[in-house]
């Protein structure tokens, strides 16, 4: 399409292809290059029950400073590392380093690690989550995967074998921005999940248009024996609402935005003397 556009004469288009294309190659060879030298790293949000029986969980969340473009968002480079090849390194780094981090604080509390589609369909990922656990020493537990509704157009056999012998050494599912896919619903039956996140966007719309939206997925929720977290939780008036409906996790930054890893063990630390 852009070689069309290129003939019928728009030099402009052609040349912002070009430079978003400059782009995006740079980005990776910049990305391979913060990989070999350990230049990413890693914040924690915490994430918090509503209820005094459930374990608080923390996010972790990567983290790229570009040397001249600044802070990369990871939804950017994320898909960077897709295309180019990275994400597999990308995704093994970013477990090992998350399981030492949450060794290394004063609690139990579970670390929660975004995994892209990639990674499930690589079929690597049940090697990388046991060598990530046997060579940090964290306890399988104590350690959750996100994955978004994006797996779940593959197919469901091949992810559900990943998923349950996940499951069966003791780490749990999350599926993450609930809500905003295209997948069927069917794998909710059929997949060891154990935690929902809705989406921010969802907690959002309530505030203007009711809460029915998320009563109807906490009520799913319920009948598949799942948790909910609401992301993006970021006043005081979503907090009251998501209280009411006795949600059972909290995730935003009326709790805390994403730590640092040192602020991140402090959070720790203190929650355990508190308790
Ligand atoms: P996500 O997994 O849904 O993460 C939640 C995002 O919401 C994070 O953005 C977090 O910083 C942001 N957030 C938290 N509280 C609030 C709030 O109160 N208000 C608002 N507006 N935003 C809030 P972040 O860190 O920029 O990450 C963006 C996305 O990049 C993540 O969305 C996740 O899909 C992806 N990502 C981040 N780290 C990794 C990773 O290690 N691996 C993979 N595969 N994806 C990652
Ligand atoms: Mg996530
Ligand atoms: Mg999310
Ligand atoms: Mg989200």
């Amino acid at each position: 399409q852009a070689k069309l556009k290129g003939r019928s004469g728009s030099q402009t288009y052609d040349a912002a292809m070009g430079e978003q294309l400059r782009r995006l190659h740079e980005l990776g060879q910049a990305l391979r290059e913060a990989l070999e030298n350990d230049a990413l790293s890693v914040v924690f949000q915490p994430i918090v029950p509503q209820h005094a029986s459930l374990t608080s969980k923390m996010e972790a969340l990567l983290r790229w400073q570009h040397p001249v473009r600044g802070a990369v968002s990871p939804r950017e480079f994320i898909a960077i590392a897709e295309d180019a090849g990275l994400i597999g390194k990308l995704g093994r780094w970013v477990l090992v380093r998350s399981c030492y981090e949450a060794l290394s604080w004063g609690n139990d509390n579970v670390v929660s690690v975004n995994v892209s589609a990639l990674q499930v369909m690589s079929g690597e990922l049940l090697d990388d989550v046991i060598a990530a656990l046997r060579e940090s020493g964290l306890p399988a537990e104590r350690l959750e995967l996100e994955l978004t509704e994006s797996v779940f157009i593959h197919d469901i056999d091949a992810i559900a074998r990943v998923l349950d012998t996940l499951r069966e050494i003791g780490v749990r599912i999350a599926i993450d921005d609930f809500g905003t896919g295209y997948s069927s619903l069917s794998y909710l039956n059929r997949l060891p999940i154990d935690t929902l996140k809705i989406d921010r966007s969802f907690v959002l719309a309530a505030e203007g248009d009711g809460d029915q939206m998320l009563r109807a997925i906490l009520g799913m929720a319920r009948g598949f024996g799942c948790k909910v977290v609401a992301e993006g939780v970021e006043n005081p008036a979503q907090l009251a609402m998501l209280r009411s409906l006795s949600i059972d996790y909290i995730q935003g930054n009326c709790i805390s935005a994403p730590l640092l890893p040192d602020a991140a063990r402090v959070w720790n630390d203190c929650q355990a003397s508190l308790a």
